[in-house]
C-alpha cells in the first residue's frame, strides 16, 4: 500500500465570511476588475464558467464545468497577431490585442493546478510565449475548495491536485457549515482582502484546524482510485504490453474529446486567415489523438495508427519526464475524459489498467530497474495501490 501525500493545507492568513453574505463579497470582488467570471447556469441548467455582470448571475452550489474556466487563459482560439499586407511593402505587423483585467471566480482545485502546469509550460522554460503570458498576468484566480467530490469521476487526490488547493490561487473559499473560511495566497489576493475587509474577520484558529480535518476526511470519501505513481514507473520504463495500446486503439474513435475537455492539454495548431490585405495568426486547440495531428509535410505520419496515439497520449500525460519538467503529472484528476468519451477510455481507467497489466508481464525483472531509473523524486503517493 504506498500512503496517499496529503497536500499541506494549512492556512497562515485565514479569514471568515458568513456565506449569507457571499453575494455583497462577490460584488465587492466585482469591482475591482474589468470582467468577472463565475460558474453560472445557461440553457438546460448546463453550467459554464462565463462572464457576469451581477452578484445573483453566479451558481455557488455546482458540479464541474465541462469546459475548464483555463479555457480564458489558453482560449480555443485566439489570435497570437494579426497583420496588413499591401503590394509592394513588407507585411507590416500588430501584436494581439491588449488584456483587460479579469477575476475568475470560483475555480476548483484541480483547474487551479491545470492552470499552474500551463504555466509552467508556457512560461517556465528558457522561453516565454508572451501571448500566453499576456492573458495570464491579467487573470486573478479565486479558487472554491471542495469538500467532497463533485461527482464520481472527480480522483483529483490521486494527483495531488485536491479537494483544497496548496498553491496556484490568489483567494481560496471553503464552505464550512454557515461561513466560508477565506484564505489568501498571493498579493493580489491581500488586495481583494482589502477591498472586502468590511465583510471579512479573523477566522478563529480552531475553525481553520477543523478545516483541515474535514479535507482529510474528504480524502476518504474519493472513491475513484488509479495509481498515477505505479503507472508513472511502468511506462516511463517501457514496461507496457503493445496489446494493451492496440486494444485500447482498436475500441478509441479518434475524436479528440478527451484531450479537448482537458484542462492540462496544451497541444495547439495554427492557421493563417487572410483577407482583403489583413492576416491573422490563429492558434487553436489540437488533440494528439487526431490522425492529422503527427502528420508530416513529406505525407510521413510517425503515429499513424490509434494504437500508437493512444501510447503517445497515456505516455505524455503519466512518464516521469512530464513530472519532472512540470512538478506534477500530466493530469489533475478533474474527471471530465470520464464522462466525455463514448469508448469508455479515460486516464484513471488507463492508469489502473497500466497497474493491472501484469497479465502481459514476461517477468524480465526489468521494472525493478525503471523504479529506479523512472521514479522521479516526489512521485511516491500520487495514488494509492
Ligand atoms: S474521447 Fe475516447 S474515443 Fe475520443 S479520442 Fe479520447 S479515448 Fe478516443
Ligand atoms: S486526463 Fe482526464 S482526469 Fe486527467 S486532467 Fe485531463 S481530463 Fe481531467
Amino acid at each position: 500500500m504506498i500512503a496517499v501525500e496529503q497536500q499541506d493545507t494549512q492556512t497562515t492568513r485565514a479569514f471568515t465570511l458568513p456565506s449569507d453574505r457571499i453575494r455583497a463579497f462577490i460584488d465587492a470582488l466585482m469591482s475591482a476588475t474589468d470582467h468577472f467570471i463565475a460558474p453560472t447556469r445557461v440553457m438546460h441548467e448546463d453550467l459554464v464558467f462565463a462572464e457576469v455582470e451581477s452578484a445573483d448571475e453566479v451558481e455557488l452550489e455546482y458540479e464541474n464545468s465541462l469546459i475548464s474556466p483555463a479555457c480564458f487563459i489558453l482560449p480555443q482560439r485566439e489570435a497570437v497577431f494579426t497583420y496588413a499586407m499591401a503590394e509592394g511593402k513588407p507585411p507590416e505587423v500588430r501584436a494581439a490585442a491588449d488584456v483587460e483585467s479579469h477575476i475568475i471566480f470560483g475555480v476548483r482545485p484541480c483547474d487551479v493546478a491545470a492552470i499552474e502546469y500551463l504555466d509552467r509550460f508556457f512560461m517556465g522554460g528558457e522561453f516565454a510565449d508572451d501571448v500566453y503570458a499576456r492573458r495570464r498576468e491579467a487573470k486573478t484566480i479565486v479558487a472554491m475548495a471542495c469538500v467532497e467530490p463533485q461527482n464520481d469521476a472527480c480522483w483529483c487526490t490521486c494527483s495531488n491536485a485536491g479537494p483544497v488547493a496548496a498553491s496556484g490561487y490568489d483567494l481560496q473559499l471553503t464552505l464550512m457549515d454557515d461561513v466560508y473560511i477565506v484564505e489568501s495566497g498571493s498579493e493580489r489576493g491581500d488586495r481583494l482582502i482589502d477591498v472586502a475587509h468590511e465583510l471579512l474577520a479573523d477566522a478563529d484558529p480552531e475553525l481553520v484546524e477543523e478545516r483541515q480535518r474535514r479535507v482529510e476526511e474528504a480524502f476518504e470519501t474519493f472513491e475513484r482510485r488509479g495509481n498515477i505513481g505505479q503507472a508513472m514507473r511502468w511506462i516511463s520504463g517501457d514496461q507496457t504490453p503493445e496489446e494493451l495500446w492496440e486494444e485500447l486503439g482498436a475500441k478509441c474513435f479518434s475524436c479528440g474529446s478527451c484531450s479537448l475537455v482537458c484542462p492540462v492539454c496544451s497541444c495547439f495548431d495554427t492557421h493563417e486567415y487572410v483577407e482583403d490585405g489583413v492576416g491573422a495568426r490563429i492558434r487553436c486547440w489540437d488533440s494528439c489523438h487526431f490522425p492529422g495531428y503527427s502528420l508530416e509535410a513529406s505525407g510521413f505520419n510517425p503515429r499513424e495508427n490509434e494504437a500508437e496515439r493512444m501510447f503517445h497520449y497515456a505516455h505524455h500525460k503519466l512518464c516521469a519526464d512530464t513530472f519532472q519538467k512540470y512538478g506534477r503529472p500530466g493530469c489533475v484528476g478533474c474527471g471530465r475524459c470520464v464522462q466525455v468519451c463514448s469508448a469508455q477510455i479515460d486516464l484513471p481507467m488507463i492508469a489502473q489498467t497500466i497497474r493491472e497489466c501484469g497479465w502481459a508481464c514476461k517477468d524480465c525483472k526489468s521494472c525493478a530497474q525503471a523504479d529506479v531509473a523512472a521514479a522521479p523524486a516526489g512521485a511516491e503517493g500520487t495514488g494509492e495501490d
